[in-house]
């Protein structure tokens, strides 16, 4: 288990979220070549601090997007649907 920050899309809030880390087979252009991306999976539906609504439920994994370093943005980890 690990702890994940997660931004509340709907506040910005950053919250703190218990996930487990699981790999994801993706569609890869070189057939040998197989590619997993690692995602997350929150073990318990999570509500935002501050604000209350809901953020992370159990059965949605979460894909973390790095928005880069070097500009005022944080990394970002959006939920996929
Ligand atoms: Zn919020």
């Amino acid at each position: 288990m690990r702890i994940l920050k997660m931004r509340c899309k709907f506040c910005g809030y950053w919250n703190r979220v218990p996930v487990n880390k699981v790999l994801v087979e993706q569609d890869s252009p070189e057939p040998k070549v197989k590619v997993f991306i690692p995602m997350y999976l929150p073990l318990q539906a999570s509500k935002c601090e501050k604000c209350g609504e809901v953020i992370a439920q159990p059965k949605e994994l979460i894909k973390i997007v790095k928005s880069g370093f070097g500009n005022s943005q944080r990394d970002e980890m959006l939920i996929e649907f």
